[in-house]
């Protein structure tokens, strides 16, 4: 594979503090790529998809009025949520319980968009995606973070930035395999996600990788050697 820049990959950018940022529609697979090329690169992983669900479990928990931007957005300033960002094991905690498996139900599928579209929601978890993302790049572990606006404005200036796709028909079929999900409509979820961030076109110096015809593992080595040029054009 000599010239794709998978030679520089594992050892080469260990201390690199590499920040690479993945965006993309639900089921295009970007929480499993991301989580699996983290691992392989050696780096930390933030889906902040998560962070998002984790906000709006927290919200309905609480008997938070959802459709008061006010009360939501002083749910995200105040709420006790601690994101461990490790690739072998992610997890979200909220007042210290582990509640990342709790966040794939169908009423957080069903809420979450509405939740996520509030600006002072956005502010909040921006904020603290940042302050997760600049601790993995000054520890010089670095970080895959992937989303829906993370190349265009959680972390624009991330060394890498890729905007993964599939067709529709694949991202709806790789949904509906996921095991623990409530069912999702991610077509709706998609539209209503689409008026606040673009996450169909890359912006500029942004790479489409389109996984339709990819398994995971091909993705994730398409990912690799993405981060590997980039590294070697960075090292001149
Ligand atoms: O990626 P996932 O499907 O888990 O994201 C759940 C929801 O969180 C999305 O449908 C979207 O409403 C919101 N989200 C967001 N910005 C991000 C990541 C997710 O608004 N960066």
């Amino acid at each position: 594979m000599s010239g794709d820049g998978s030679q520089y990959v594992g050892q080469q950018i260990l201390g690199a503090g590499l920040v690479i940022a993945i965006d993309g529609p639900s089921g295009a697979g970007k929480s499993t790529i991301a989580r699996l090329s983290a691992a392989e690169l050696g780096t930390n992983f933030l889906d902040t998809g998560a962070m998002y669900r984790a906000l709006t479990w927290y919200a309905l928990r609480q008997g938070a009025d959802l459709n008061d931007p006010s009360a939501l957005a002083m749910l995200a300033y105040s709420i006790p949520m601690q994101v461990e960002a490790f690739a072998h094991a992610p997890r979200i905690l909220i007042e210290g319980r582990d509640v990342t498996r709790l966040l794939r139900g169908e009423e957080v599928n069903r809420a979450v968009s509405q939740v996520s579209a509030v600006p002072g929601v956005r502010e909040q978890m921006i904020a603290r995606q940042r302050q997760i993302i600049q601790a993995a790049k000054a520890s010089g572990r670095g970080i895959v973070a992937e989303g829906r606006d993370i190349t265009t404005v959680v972390a624009p200036d991330a060394d890498v930035k890729i905007l993964l796709t599939a067709s529709p028909q694949v991202r709806e079929q790789r949904r509906a395999r996921q095991q623990g999900a409530g069912s999702d409509s991610v077509a709706a979820r998609d539209f209503a996600d689409s008026q606040v961030n673009n996450f169909t076109t890359p912006a500029p110096g942004v790479e489409l990788l389109d996984s339709s015809d990819l398994d995971e593992q091909e993705t994730m080595e398409a990912v690799v050697a993405i981060v590997g040029r980039a590294f070697q054009a960075r090292q001149g």
